[in-house]
Protein backbone atom coordinates (compact mmCIF):
# COMPACT_ATOMS: atom_id res chain seq x y z
CA UNK A 1 0.00 0.00 0.00
CA UNK A 2 2.90 2.36 0.90
CA UNK A 3 4.82 1.42 -1.74
CA UNK A 4 1.64 2.44 -4.32
CA UNK A 5 1.68 6.00 -2.75
CA UNK A 6 5.21 6.53 -3.24
CA UNK A 7 4.81 5.14 -6.99
CA UNK A 8 1.87 7.47 -7.50
CA UNK A 9 4.12 10.58 -5.56
CA UNK A 10 6.73 9.51 -7.46
CA UNK A 11 5.00 9.60 -11.27
CA UNK A 12 3.26 13.30 -9.91
CA UNK A 13 6.44 14.44 -9.35
CA UNK A 14 7.98 13.32 -12.76
CA UNK A 15 5.22 14.93 -14.73
CA UNK A 16 5.31 17.96 -12.05
CA UNK A 17 9.16 17.94 -13.70
CA UNK A 18 8.08 17.69 -17.38
CA UNK A 19 5.52 20.63 -16.43
CA UNK A 20 8.18 22.73 -14.89
CA UNK A 21 10.73 22.14 -18.05
CA UNK A 22 8.58 22.95 -20.54
CA UNK A 23 7.66 25.90 -19.20
CA UNK A 24 11.02 26.93 -18.80
CA UNK A 25 11.48 26.24 -22.61
CA UNK A 26 8.56 28.58 -23.22
CA UNK A 27 10.03 31.31 -20.78
CA UNK A 28 13.22 31.25 -22.44
CA UNK A 29 11.69 31.28 -26.17
CA UNK A 30 9.84 34.41 -24.76
CA UNK A 31 12.94 36.10 -23.21
CA UNK A 32 15.06 35.74 -26.43
CA UNK A 33 11.62 37.12 -28.39
CA UNK A 34 11.51 39.77 -25.82
CA UNK A 35 15.22 40.65 -26.48
CA UNK A 36 15.19 40.54 -30.34
CA UNK A 37 11.66 43.20 -30.40
CA UNK A 38 14.03 45.46 -27.60
CA UNK A 39 16.93 45.29 -30.16
CA UNK A 40 14.49 46.52 -32.98
CA UNK A 41 12.70 48.82 -31.14
CA UNK A 42 16.19 50.35 -29.68
CA UNK A 43 17.12 50.88 -33.61
CA UNK A 44 14.16 52.14 -34.95
CA UNK A 45 14.69 54.83 -31.96
CA UNK A 46 17.82 55.50 -32.72
CA UNK A 47 16.96 55.62 -36.64
CA UNK A 48 14.24 58.35 -35.18
CA UNK A 49 16.53 59.91 -33.05
CA UNK A 50 18.84 60.32 -36.35
CA UNK A 51 16.33 61.47 -38.43
CA UNK A 52 14.51 63.68 -35.66
CA UNK A 53 17.82 65.46 -35.51
CA UNK A 54 18.14 66.04 -39.23
CA UNK A 55 15.10 67.72 -39.46
CA UNK A 56 15.58 70.09 -37.13
CA UNK A 57 18.62 70.98 -38.93
CA UNK A 58 16.34 71.15 -41.78
CA UNK A 59 14.00 73.38 -39.93
CA UNK A 60 16.82 75.88 -38.27
CA UNK A 61 18.37 76.38 -41.91
CA UNK A 62 14.36 77.39 -43.42
CA UNK A 63 13.75 79.13 -40.26
CA UNK A 64 16.79 81.42 -41.24
CA UNK A 65 14.99 82.28 -44.54
CA UNK A 66 11.65 82.93 -43.47
CA UNK A 67 10.70 86.71 -42.73
CA UNK A 68 10.12 87.18 -39.01
CA UNK A 69 6.28 88.33 -39.33
CA UNK A 70 5.51 85.33 -41.41
CA UNK A 71 7.76 82.87 -38.92
CA UNK A 72 5.86 84.17 -36.18
CA UNK A 73 2.27 83.60 -38.55
CA UNK A 74 3.16 80.02 -39.06
CA UNK A 75 3.82 79.17 -35.34
CA UNK A 76 0.54 80.89 -34.28
CA UNK A 77 -1.19 78.61 -36.87
CA UNK A 78 1.18 75.19 -36.11
CA UNK A 79 1.02 75.95 -32.87
CA UNK A 80 -2.88 74.84 -32.56
CA UNK A 81 -2.03 71.59 -33.92
CA UNK A 82 -2.47 72.71 -37.53
CA UNK A 83 -0.52 72.53 -40.45
CA UNK A 84 1.61 75.65 -40.45
CA UNK A 85 1.90 75.93 -44.00
CA UNK A 86 1.37 73.52 -47.30
CA UNK A 87 1.97 74.40 -50.65
CA UNK A 88 -0.19 75.74 -53.09
CA UNK A 89 0.37 72.94 -56.16
CA UNK A 90 -1.90 73.40 -59.55
CA UNK A 91 -4.72 75.51 -57.28
CA UNK A 92 -4.70 73.02 -54.75
CA UNK A 93 -3.82 73.55 -51.04
CA UNK A 94 -1.82 70.78 -50.18
CA UNK A 95 -2.79 70.61 -46.69
CA UNK A 96 -6.83 70.64 -46.97
CA UNK A 97 -6.90 69.30 -50.45
CA UNK A 98 -9.19 72.38 -51.69
CA UNK A 99 -8.94 74.09 -54.97
CA UNK A 100 -8.49 77.69 -54.91
CA UNK A 101 -10.78 79.55 -57.54
CA UNK A 102 -9.44 82.40 -60.13
CA UNK A 103 -10.11 84.93 -57.31
CA UNK A 104 -7.90 83.80 -54.74
CA UNK A 105 -5.46 82.37 -57.14
CA UNK A 106 -5.26 86.11 -58.95
CA UNK A 107 -5.19 87.55 -55.35
CA UNK A 108 -1.74 85.21 -54.56
CA UNK A 109 -0.04 86.37 -57.66
CA UNK A 110 -0.41 90.06 -57.19
CA UNK A 111 0.15 89.26 -53.11
CA UNK A 112 3.60 90.53 -52.42
CA UNK A 113 3.66 87.32 -50.19
CA UNK A 114 1.93 84.23 -49.75
CA UNK A 115 -1.49 84.19 -48.23
CA UNK A 116 -3.20 81.90 -46.09
CA UNK A 117 -5.97 79.50 -47.09
CA UNK A 118 -8.34 79.42 -44.60
CA UNK A 119 -10.49 76.59 -45.59
CA UNK A 120 -9.66 73.83 -42.60
CA UNK A 121 -8.49 76.67 -39.91
CA UNK A 122 -9.32 79.46 -38.97
CA UNK A 123 -6.54 82.29 -39.89
CA UNK A 124 -4.68 83.68 -36.97
CA UNK A 125 -6.21 86.69 -34.97
CA UNK A 126 -5.06 89.54 -36.94
CA UNK A 127 -4.30 88.24 -39.99
CA UNK A 128 -7.33 87.63 -42.51
CA UNK A 129 -5.19 87.05 -45.62
CA UNK A 130 -2.95 84.46 -45.29
CA UNK A 131 0.66 83.82 -46.94
CA UNK A 132 1.91 81.02 -49.21
CA UNK A 133 3.71 80.70 -52.44
CA UNK A 134 2.13 79.90 -55.71
CA UNK A 135 4.05 77.13 -57.72
CA UNK A 136 2.24 75.56 -60.60
CA UNK A 137 -0.70 77.53 -59.88
CA UNK A 138 -2.51 78.47 -62.99
ZN1 LIG B 1 -5.97 74.56 -47.31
Amino acid sequence: MLEDEQLEVMEQREAVGVDVDHSRGVLAAAEKELAEITERRDTALTDIDAAEAGRRRDREQVVGTVPADVLAVYERRRGTGGVGAAPLVQRRCQACRLELDRTAITELRTAARTRWCTARSAAPSGADEGVGSVKGAR
